[in-house]
């Protein structure tokens, strides 16, 4: 098992560095194409779109869209498929910015953290807003490295549809597997781009075929490559059987026609589109009684009368139930095929309004909004971005915040576009707000008006829950996020330069921890130094990274370290006696105890009593044993790494009159000891593990 453990870890370390070895080729690559054709640089962000000089008036129409037109998405995918370059494509197409950024420039809007730039890869998602053709998006751009599945998860919570994008010449990767499953668990409904089609070994048969077979999802071909490779020039539209060509000296894909495929000028094509077409409306038919019945009767002799419009809203309603999924293609960075892409976010992806939220009526129209992610500027402070599920946010509001109990009020409110954030009046349901001046809300706090507004929906929930199923509390039932926080897998000591810095180390520390709580932070009791704990070596590199750009503080980590888990696997029991005489005192206890693995993970040791024990026991002995059992569980016998995963039962206990707690405690520690390292002069049974979950991602990562 050690042995296995060893190549888990070895293999998880390769994924940054292969990652990095990877990227360095491509960045060479581009740079080499970038001198043949320069796109001038110096962005100018705009301000909002229709908007004169500041006026207000129009800004307010133009920031609160109706709900119906507003589409929160997300791209997801595996690393390198091409989400930045893809989001970019998107930010210079809607008009915000005036000239294409480049990954592998390093200037693009929603990498904006300098590693980020630097790395070339997303690691904190940035809420993008933007509008396109009387829509108004609102992307969040979410990472893609395993190190960072947290900000994933938190992030699905918030979107209402997604596109995925994939490299055609790699189809379904390891990642994409991953974060396809959370996708699901969130019920999200998706779009599928197979971006990178200008690239050798592109292969649009090959990308759909692994959306079929690793996805196990039903792709629906709406639009068909025209040429592979070096060949790629375009798009065919199955819906509307049109051809769109992009301009081969066009810098930057705004200019393509698109034109209907026809019999004298593309026999072949409109030949092969119409047979796509046609198994297209058959696929939708099968997944669609609405649309079946209109293709039986009125359709059925020639499907080329069918409407595209009818064709489309069938589609809709087909991704939206996820019974499918839209395939769309192109070349972001040859800048084609985006602008289908982002109608196609439109036409087919769910406004907010589409979506089932089940805690919607318990607040009656009053505020509910989920902190989603915070971060921390020089200048600003903490700025907390949101999701407004209902109600209204305004600047000088105050608001009330579930998780901290705490009522704090927002001073500026901002509309985020990446790193530059134009102020606005007020944010209506459905959008995502940017918002100044909570100084308590962390990630995945849950937002309600006041305490009242929050106890009344809670009583609503509490009603309409006694019906279906009971949850532990009130509160905890109007709680949107509750994003479960994996284990930490690796730590590592970290130094201030001197110990007069040590509480500016803290302050910095706990900064970093608001707004991104998979960063743990703790103190070693033996050596009194700080460690930090994350999910990966990335992760607790860029920890150390920002912690000296942001704040300008100079650190020293030590060695980096697994956080091995030990565990039990076969069941032990055993007796122990603890008997001492203190002063005048005698302190005598037995107890019998029983260590077993348990089937669903727990952090924390699982306590059961026998009946004969749980009958007459006081509440202090209780305490007394518990903190004897979890202070055992602190140090495993293997490595002194925490146990997890076990159960232990107290089959019998007898306590001498005058024994102290502590000494119950005492011997409770000390038979677990003994059960875990000794048990019938057999050696341990214990075994190492890792946390569970991350077992489980880094067996997905070797997947691919
Ligand atoms: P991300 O990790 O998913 O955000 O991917 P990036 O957008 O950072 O792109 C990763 C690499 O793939 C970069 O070197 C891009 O230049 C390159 N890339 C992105 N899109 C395309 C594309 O359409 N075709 C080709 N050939 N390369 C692309
Ligand atoms: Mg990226």
């Amino acid at each position: 098992m050690v042995s296995n453990l060893m190549k888990f870890v070895v293999s998880h370390k390769k994924i940054p560095i292969l990652h990095v070895n990877n990227m360095c080729c491509s960045k060479m690559r581009a740079s080499l194409q970038r001198l043949k054709s320069h796109v001038p640089l110096g962005r100018n962000y705009s301000s909002l779109p229709g908007l004169i000089g500041n006026d207000i008036k129009s800004l307010h129409s133009v920031i609160n869209p109706p709900i119906a037109k507003i589409r929160n998405i997300g791209i997801m995918a595996h690393i390198d498929a091409g989400k930045t370059t893809t989001t970019e494509r998107i930010l210079y197409y809607s008009g915000y910015t005036r000239s294409l950024g480049d990954v592998d420039d390093g200037d693009t809007v929603t990498d904006f953290m300098a590693q980020e730039r630097e790395r070339g890869i997303t690691i904190q998602s940035a809420a993008v807003t933007f509008d396109w053709k009387g829509y108004r998006v609102n992307l969040i751009d979410t990472p893609g490295h395993v190190d960072f599945t947290l900000e994933v998860e938190r992030c699905l919570r918030v979107l209402d549809g997604a596109v995925a994008v994939f490299d055609a010449s790699a189809g379904v990767e390891a990642q994409t597997l991953t974060v396809w499953r959370q996708a699901d668990k969130h019920r999200i409904p998706r779009i599928c781009f197979l971006n990178k089609m200008d690239k050798t070994g592109a292969s649009f048969k090959y990308a759909v075929e692994s959306i079929r077979e690793k996805l196990k999802a039903k792709p629906l071909l709406l639009q068909l490559p025209l040429g592979e490779g070096k060949a790629f020039k375009g798009v065919v539209d199955v819906v509307n059987k049109e051809k769109l060509l992009w301009n081969p000296n066009s810098d930057d894909g705004k200019d393509f026609v698109r034109n209907p495929l026809l019999e004298m000028s593309d026999p072949e094509l409109l030949k092969e589109t119409t047979e796509a077409r046609n198994a297209l409306i058959e696929q939708v038919a099968d997944l669609d009684d609405e649309f079946a019945d209109l293709v039986l009767g009125e359709f059925s002799e020639n499907f080329d009368l069918l409407p595209a419009e009818k064709l489309q809203t069938a589609i809709r309603r087909v991704t939206l139930a996820q019974t499918a999924v839209p395939v769309l293609c192109g070349s972001a960075l040859k800048n084609k095929g985006v602008q289908p892409l982002l109608d196609a976010v439109t036409v087919y992806l769910p406004s907010p309004e589409e979506r089932n939220y089940e805690f919607l009526p318990w607040y009656k129209g009053d505020l509910c909004a989920l902190a989603f992610k915070v971060l921390h500027d020089k200048q600003r402070g903490p700025l907390v971005f949101m999701r407004i599920y209902s109600g209204m946010i305004k600047p000088q509001l105050a608001i009330y915040n579930i998780n901290g109990n705490c009522t704090e009020r927002i001073s500026r409110l901002l509309l985020p576009f990446a790193d530059q954030h134009i102020e606005i009046p007020s944010l209506t349901a459905g959008n995502i707000a940017l918002t100044v001046g909570l100084k308590h809300t962390a990630t995945g706090d849950t937002i309600a008006s006041s305490k009242s507004s929050a106890l009344a929906a809670a009583r609503r929930a509490e009603t309409e829950g006694g019906k279906k199923h009971r949850r532990n509390n009130e509160a905890e039932r109007l709680l949107l996020a509750g994003v479960e926080i994996p284990e930490p897998v690796f730590f590592c000591t970290i130094e201030p330069p001197s110990v007069a810095k040590q509480p500016d180390l803290d302050y910095v520390l706990k900064c970093l921890q608001r707004e991104d709580p998979s960063l743990k932070v703790k103190l070693d009791a033996d050596s009194g130094q700080t460690v930090l704990c994350g999910m990966g070596e990335l992760h607790i590199e860029i920890i150390h990274d920002r912690i000296k750009r942001e704040y300008g503080l100079e650190t020293y980590l030590g060695p980096l370290q697994v956080a091995y888990r030990e565990t039990i696997l076969n069941a032990v029991r055993a007796t122990d006696t603890l008997d001492r005489t203190l002063g005048d005192k005698r302190h005598l206890v037995t107890v019998e105890l029983e260590v077993k693995p348990v089937e669903t993970a727990s952090v924390m040791p699982v306590i059961e009593y026998a009946g004969s024990v749980s009958e007459d026991l006081p509440t202090a002995s209780q305490e007394a044993i518990e903190n004897g059992i979890h202070s055992a569980c602190l140090q495993g016998p293997l490595l002194g790494s925490p146990v997890q995963d076990v159960a232990v039962a107290v089959h019998s206990l007898v306590i001498h009159p005058g024994t102290s707690t502590t000494m119950i405690s005492a011997c409770v520690s000390r038979c677990i000891q003994k059960l875990t390292v000794y048990c019938d002069g057999h050696k341990w049974n214990m075994d190492v593990c890792l946390h569970l979950k991350e077992l489980m991602i880094l067996q997905g990562a070797e997947e691919g």
